[in-house]
């Protein structure tokens, strides 16, 4: 298999410069699908200098903002005239679902629209009263500069796309690294963006790996911004790569997220059904490799014996495969690294005490045996100071806590060193709005779990992060802001009497 051209320059695509290369791997079956460049230190600074001078240049950061948000649309136009395609090449890459991959593209495209609204509206200045009609005070916001942009493996256009549709939007220049494992849609995306119209060097990608191509994006002096979205270990050493230059620093990082279900959601058997549901989707969508993945089942002491026997029936009927195949629900890991870590994460469990309600091991069959499949796993038993309720596992495993007061619901839910998202299941309104205010993450959903808005802000408290993505914040880690003030009427001062 010839090697694809992946990284895109000052709109050249080419091959790395020491001419490495990497396979990507089809996790299903562990076979190579497709060979990309593998850049390194020279590619991630020809890339930067590339980003630079066009940002210098000053061709796109002065582009009027109707024709940026113009061009934003085009790109949401084609990413929806792609769709199955870009879909499954996410889905093979990540091993998602079909579906799924097609569900990202839409949100994608939503992403995209969002930010060319937002930019239009949220374009002009702000005046400020000086207190005098001399003077005109104005506050405006202007693009950071050149972005290195980060992203991980579980949703990489999804990533990628919070990153560069904003800081088009906004006329920035960047140069994006998507995990080395799931290049490919990313890689799409850029193609996409030129058939747009955006000029040479605004977009350039390095496919490669975190060390050397992110880690130089981090530290490099003409990187004016770094935005990282990955695990709590790499995105520490991003921030300490950035120290010396005063980097901005955007850091979306893990979770450990609660699901916290209280008796009276599940007193009528609709309601039990669909927090059971809801359980599941939280735990076991994309295998649990999902930032947000509701992994911690907090559930009432009276409710626990029946919810936690109908999670784990239900969790063995889930249908693994691979996720372009008819009727799959659960595509496999990532990686085999993955694979290994959630294997690990459960025997530690299990020697620590936690009792084994579902899953628990590899799938049997001829058609799991080359790739990285791991049953839905159901964890019950499990207390505070296990490894497995503390460390992210990312992927299938529900572990099961109870509670038997909201104080002790709450102060579980936020016993956690991260602070993504979480939610709470309850039939009453008051509990729902007093737990949801106290609950120390970024997300809170009632009564629901996983849906997010591009209007609403995305990110974590504690060490899931810092900053935000989506909504106007979402925009701002893209500007900077500057306050204009203009005397009309120049007089001195007299300070200085001399
Ligand atoms: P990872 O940290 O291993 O890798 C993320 C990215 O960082 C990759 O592109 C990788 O090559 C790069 N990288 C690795 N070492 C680096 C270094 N020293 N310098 C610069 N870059 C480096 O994470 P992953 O395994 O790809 O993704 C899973 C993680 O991402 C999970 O922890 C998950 O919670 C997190 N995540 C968070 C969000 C969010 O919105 N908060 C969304 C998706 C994923």
């Amino acid at each position: 298999m010839s090697a694809q051209k992946t990284i895109h320059v000052a709109g050249e695509w080419r091959e790395a410069a020491s001419g490495a290369t990497r396979e990507i791997l089809d996790p299903a079956d562990a076979t190579v699908f497709a060979v990309v460049a593998e850049g390194g230190r020279e590619d991630a600074d020809a890339a930067v200098a590339a980003a630079r001078a066009a940002f210098d240049a000053g061709e796109w950061p002065r582009t009027p903002v109707a024709e940026r948000a113009a061009l934003l649309r085009r790109v949401a136009e084609l990413l929806q005239r792609d769709r199955e395609k870009i879909g499954l090449l996410e889905s093979r890459d990540a091993g998602k679902t079909l579906e799924e991959g097609r569900v990202d593209v839409d949100c994608v495209t939503d992403a995209f629209r969002y930010f060319a609204d937002l930019v239009m509206n949220e374009s002009g200045g702000r005046v400020v009263d000086a207190g005098s009609d001399d003077i005109h005070s104005v506050v405006v916001h202007e693009p950071v500069g050149v972005c290195g942009m980060i992203t991980p493996w579980n949703y990489p256009l999804l990533q990628a796309s919070w990153k560069i549709a904003p800081a088009l939007a906004a006329g920035n220049t960047f140069v994006i690294k998507p995990s080395e494992i799931t290049p490919l849609s990313t890689v799409a995306l850029i193609e996409l963006l030129a058939e747009a119209g955006l000029p040479a060097g605004v977009a350039n990608i390095v496919t490669g790996a975190g060390d050397p191509v992110g880690a130089r994006l981090a530290d490099h002096p003409d990187v004016d911004l770094i935005s990282f979205t990955g695990g709590l270990a790499s995105g520490q050493k991003v921030m300490h790569a950035a120290v010396d230059g005063v980097k901005k620093v955007a850091l979306e990082l893990g979770g450990k997220n609660p699901n916290v279900v209280f008796a009276d959601a599940c007193e009528t058997d609709e309601g039990f059904d669909t927090a059971v549901d809801q359980a599941l989707n939280a735990a076991f969508i994309h295998s649990g490799q999902v930032c947000s993945a509701g992994s911690r089942l907090i559930v009432e002491e009276s409710l626990r014996e029946r919810f936690v026997a109908e999670v784990a029936r239900r969790a063995e009927k889930i249908r693994l495969g691979r996720g372009t195949d008819e009727g799959v629900e659960c595509g496999p890991l990532v990686s085999a690294q993955q694979l290994a870590k959630t294997e690990d994460h459960v025997a530690s469990a299990l020697a620590e005490g936690a009792v084994l309600r579902a899953g628990g091991e590899r799938p049997k069959g001829e058609e799991y045996a080359d790739g990285y499949f791991y049953r839905p796993t159901v964890l019950d038993q499990c207390h505070r100071t296990m490894r497995v309720i503390r460390e992210e596992i990312f992927g299938p495993v529900l572990t099961v806590e109870t509670f038997r007061t909201e104080d002790e619901a709450v102060a579980l839910a936020n016993d956690t060193e991260y602070g993504l998202a979480g939610a709470v299941w309850t039939a009453d309104a008051g509990r729902a709005r007093r737990v949801a205010g106290r609950l120390r993450h970024g997300t809170v959903w009632i009564n629901d779990f996983h849906p997010y808005l591009p209007q609403a802000e995305w990110g974590g408290f504690g060490k899931s992060g810092i900053g935000r993505e989506l909504g106007p914040s979402g925009l701002d880690e893209y500007r900077e802001t500057k306050h204009v003030y203009q005397n009309l009427a120049p007089r001195p001062v007299r300070w200085f009497a001399g």
